[in-house]
This record gives C-alpha cells, sequence and structure tokens, in this order.
C-alpha cells in the first residue's frame, strides 16, 4: 500500500527445499521456534515471513546478546531491521538459516548449551566468540559478518575468556 516492499520479500512457504521443510517442521516438534516467537513477543518484536522458511522478528527492544541479530528456532531476531542488516551482511539470512538448521539437528533447546560450549572454546582459542566455534565455522564466518581471527596461545587467553562466556543466543 504506497510502501516499498521489503528487500527480502520472498516467497515464505512456497518453494521450500525438503531439508528446510523437514527443519521447520523439527523446530516446531522440538519447541525452539515456539520459543523463539515467545522471545519475539516478549521483545515487542513485529513479525514477518522470510526466506527459506524462516521467522524474521524486527524490532526486538531489550538489550541485544550479539551484535547483529540472533537465532531461536527457525525465529532470526534483531533490533533494527533486516533492510538495514542486509545491505551490510548479503549473507546473513543463509547463516542464520545454518543455525537454525543447527538446532534442528541438536533437538531443539539444547543446541543453546551446545553453542555455549563451542563459544566458550572460540574464545579461549581465539579471543572472540566465532572464529573458532564449530557452529559459527558451520554457518559462515564471513556470512554473519564475523572476521576470522586466528588461534592463539591457551594461556593468554584464558583468564579473560573465563569471564566473557555466558549463555547466548547464537547470532
Ligand atoms: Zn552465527
Amino acid at each position: 500500500m504506497g510502501h516499498e516492499p521489503p528487500v527480502i520479500a520472498a516467497d515464505a512457504r512456497r518453494g521450500l527445499t525438503r531439508a528446510q521443510r523437514a527443519r521447520r517442521l523439527a523446530n516446531l516438534l522440538n519447541l525452539s521456534t515456539p520459543v523463539g516467537l515467545a522471545v519475539a513477543r516478549a521483545g515487542g518484536a513485529r513479525r514477518r515471513p522470510g526466506p527459506y522458511g524462516l521467522v524474521l522478528a524486527e524490532g526486538y527492544r531489550f538489550r541485544f546478546p550479539v551484535a547483529g541479530a540472533f537465532t531461536v528456532g527457525d525465529v532470526i531476531v534483531t533490533a533494527g531491521t533486516f533492510d538495514a542488516l542486509l545491505r551490510r551482511h548479503p549473507g546473513l539470512l543463509v547463516h542464520e538459516e545454518r543455525h537454525s538448521r543447527q538446532y534442528a539437528l541438536s533437538l531443539g533447546l539444547p543446541y543453546l548449551t551446545l553453542y555455549t560450549l563451542a563459544m566458550a572454546w572460540s574464545v579461549v582459542r581465539t579471543g572472540d566468540r566465532a572464529s573458532g566455534n564449530v557452529f559459527e565455522r558451520d554457518a559462515g564466518l564471513r556470512a554473519g559478518g564475523y572476521a576470522e581471527r586466528p588461534v592463539r596461545p591457551l594461556a593468554a587467553s584464558l583468564r579473560a575468556a573465563v569471564a566473557r562466556v555466558r549463555l547466548t543466543p547464537p547470532g
């Protein structure tokens, strides 16, 4: 209605691959998508259908766990807008869809624990949350807007790492 279609106006449900349909069903049944929807609702985020069967939630008002966006089940949440994020990181939704798939493969919410352990390992080995995190590497560091940092000596970072690690949804 007199307003530009979003950059990612994609087909919400049509044209999904079999893997994407399976992911959607898995994340519904394992409750990660319902939890993601509840998180988005609690944060006052506006929801709209996105590509790959994802749900995009924008304008989340609480303090943000990560820079750009975070993923819970099939729900991708940002404090800003996806149009703005995708201008900076065009591959972002491909990246976040990989996280949704990781939820499905981890049977839902246990993924948050696995992700946190992988993030802790990454912080210890590289000094940042993503570079050595198997889940971020699988999702694609560059697409997620992460710069790759080299592995560093263990002793150098252990203390700092312990202070930085906490339960954080993947972004
Ligand atoms: Zn990520």
